[in-house]
């Protein structure tokens, strides 16, 4: 019988067969993902998942995201090393170091403090020392870090406000997915001076994005 695979091995070959394949990456990202240790981030039960092509649950009804679509929102932000970067749903904090990879620093806010904790500890014991973990409704963003170089909303807006768009940089890109329960169009903002021009990237699937511009829990049936 063969060894079973090193996460390292696993990471690889997820980069191989289910990046690589189905979209021309920019190469940063793909050595980011090649790097950064999924299995931080995953929960004790579902390790063995930790590199299958799909979303995996980490508690209080909410998942870490499929890699391929870590991958994809990460690319379509363009980022640059000297980047500041907001996220909205910190959940496991996989996104947030994929992030943290490619930008100078992380603003994380999620509304579960139990996932912020758990999420701000693996980022802790990964090395991973740029990202800031907020407890607070992001869904009106996080105006104290204000403006950013790249925004990501990790759950599903009923519309794009403009109380995020404010908060973006000139040039800057925003990646959320729009739309709800019955599935989203992940959508690209961008701001050129006081105008947005956005576009449609793909169909995708996400839970809810609460709060006071988020889904009302009787607005939102499974
Ligand atoms: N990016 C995450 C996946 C997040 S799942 C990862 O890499 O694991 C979506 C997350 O958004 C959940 O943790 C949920 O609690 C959080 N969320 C939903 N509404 C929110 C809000 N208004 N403010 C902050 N976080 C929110």
């Amino acid at each position: 019988m063969n060894a079973p695979l090193s996460f390292e091995e696993q990471r690889q070959r997820m980069v191989e067969e289910q990046l690589i394949p189905r979209r021309s990456f920019r190469p940063l990202l793909l050595e980011a993902m090649r790097t950064v240790p999924r299995e931080c981030f995953v929960p004790e039960e579902h390790q063995h998942l930790t590199y299958a092509d799909g979303p995996l649950p980490i508690g209080e009804d909410q998942t870490i995201s499929q890699p391929y679509i870590v991958a994809l929102m990460t690319d379509l932000l363009e980022l640059e090393a000297s980047d500041k970067v907001l996220e909205i749903g910190t959940g496991s904090g996989y996104q947030a170091a994929v992030l943290a990879y490619l930008a100078a620093e992380v603003h994380s806010v999620e509304r579960h403090a139990s996932l912020a904790k758990a999420a701000q500890q693996a980022l802790s014991a990964c090395g991973v020392d740029n990202v800031h973990v907020h407890v607070d409704d992001g869904s009106k963003g996080w105006p104290q870090a204000a403006p950013y170089d790249g925004m990501i909303v990790t759950a599903a807006a009923p519309r794009v406000s403009d109380t995020l768009l404010g908060q973006l940089a000139d040039g800057a890109f925003l990646v959320v997915p729009v739309g709800g329960y019955t599935g989203q169009s992940l959508q690209r903002w961008q701001r050129h001076g006081n105008e947005f021009i956005h576009d449609t990237i793909a169909p995708v699937a996400f839970v809810p994005l609460r709060g006071e511009e988020g889904w009302a829990a009787d607005e939102w049936k499974r």
